[in-house]
């Protein structure tokens, strides 16, 4: 136990060891930013590299032609799936009030919410090798990096990542396909088909019996002592975070064409699964960036995992982990059983995130079903964290505080609910997910 850091609510204390779903509320929200803040310009550069290497990864993969080399998601209507919490919630919908899902699901090549961050990791990576090497120009569009010359030299580097398996999908993928040799530790919860192809692909995956946290710890010691390796660090990567925080811009073009206003009377609410927090952190970063307060961005974490809650709640820096306070770690959501939450993200969350909410298996194979169901999409179960968020925004004690202290008004609400990944899980996978779904939904409707 870590004896300077604690939760002293011992009624919060007492819910989150009990494994009960709760709404938690930040209360720091507003604090001051800490002084190493990624700045707004440091976003802006994340998006001009993504600019930068649209050309390149179009010409990689074909699939991306349509797209013309931007890896993005739609954001989709989703009124069923509305329909059917509100009533299952017993909560209304208000006028013009309106619910989204940003398809990360869907994200192409690494089929999840890590394209973002890790994808941008690497092509940062591979501009500075290719600066460094003369290959290209600062600012130049980075078509280049797929000569034969640049993947020649690309091969003498190694890049290394721990990962719970996403995060290794992508940097893995991304790394082969620019040709340096790529190592992913994975961690005791990642899925064997995420394994299977990444190795399909020439990347050298290493299996750990250990946490996420574990995972990267290997990775890290081994990274160090290898030249010319670079290490993807999850826990503390900014370049990671600002991969995530560049998806802000589009998303703000995407609802001004859904002519959805976002202002003092329009409020925004986005909710967010989180893992280690860059993925969420990010997002929420680069959303702060642009709508400020008319933004309110809530966290979805396992019962088992609510490391970012668990942090933000000790009110202070000094790690504290989900195992220090006696939970277990263990999720079926794989992509967020992640122990303690990132010394990057955390102090930042501290002054912007809203809240986090925290999910039961059940809740989240319940949420798998539901969406299935009425919009015919198909998540994996780290994905279906958020899709009951603006229900237990409406219908929990702490969220109607929330909205009454904030004097929001719900009429022309937007509840973006983020999808984080799921379009690339084995069918006989999903089949399983969705069985399991619709076992405990019939359950609980006859409690009803
Ligand atoms: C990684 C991941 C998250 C959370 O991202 P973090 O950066 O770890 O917080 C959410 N959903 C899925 C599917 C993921 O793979």
């Amino acid at each position: 136990m870590n004896s300077s850091a604690a939760i002293s609510d011992p009624q919060l204390l007492a819910r989150l060891r009990d494994y009960s779903p709760l709404m938690w509320i930040n209360d720091e929200k507003g604090c001051a930013l800490p002084d190493n803040a990624p700045s707004a310009e440091d976003v802006a550069q994340a998006q001009k590299r993504f600019e930068r290497s649209a050309q390149l990864l179009a010409l990689i993969y074909p699939q991306l032609a349509s797209t013309q080399g931007h890896i993005e998601s739609d954001l989709i209507e989703i009124p069923h799936l509305q329909q059917l919490m509100e009533e299952e919630y017993a909560s209304s919908a208000e006028e013009n009030e309106k619910w989204f899902l940003k398809a990360d699901h869907a994200l192409p090549i690494a089929g999840s919410i890590k394209a973002r961050g890790g994808f941008h990791e690497i092509l940062a990576l591979a501009e500075r090798i290719a600066i460094e090497n003369n290959i290209v120009k600062p600012d130049e569009d980075l078509i280049k990096l797929a000569s034969t010359e640049a993947k020649a030299l690309f091969s003498e580097y190694k890049v290394m990542v721990g990962s719970t398996g996403n995060l290794g999908l992508s940097i893995g993928i991304m790394a082969a396909a620019l040709g340096f040799q790529a190592t992913v530790h994975m961690s005791v919860e990642a899925k064997q088909w995420k394994k299977d192809r990444l190795r399909s692909r020439g990347v050298n995956v290493i299996e750990h019996s250990g946490d996420y946290a574990a995972a990267v710890a290997a990775g890290r010691t081994e990274a160090l002592a290898t030249p010319k390796c670079h290490f993807v660090d999850d826990e503390q990567s900014v370049l990671l975070f600002l991969g995530y925080a560049a998806s802000a811009q589009y998303v703000a073009e995407q609802l001004k064409k859904a002519n959805r206003i976002v202002d003092e009377t329009h409020p925004l609410f986005v909710y967010v699964p989180c893992g280690v927090g860059g993925a969420p952190g990010g997002i929420t970063y680069g959303l702060k960036l642009i709508f400020g307060d008319n933004v309110h961005c809530f966290f979805a974490e396992p019962v088992a995992s609510p490391c970012m809650l668990v942090q933000l709640a000790s009110k202070g820096n000094t790690p504290l982990s989900v195992y220090d306070i006696g939970l277990s770690n263990q999720t079926e959501a794989d992509g967020l059983a992640v122990a303690l939450a990132s010394h990057l993200v955390s102090p930042l969350m501290r002054s912007q995130l809203s809240g986090v909410y925290t999910v039961s298996n059940d809740q989240l194979y319940k949420n798998l079903y539901s969406i299935k169901e009425t919009e015919h999409i198909l998540l994996e179960p780290s994905a279906a964290a958020s899709l009951h968020g603006p229900v237990e925004l409406k219908t929990s004690h702490e969220g109607h505080q929330y909205l009454h202290d904030h004097r929001i008004d719900l009429r022309n609400a937007t509840h973006i609910i983020w999808s984080t990944g799921g379009s690339l899980v084995p069918e006989e996978e999903l089949k399983r997910f969705q069985e399991k779904g619709k076992s405990i939904f019939e359950r609980s409707s006859d409690i009803n």
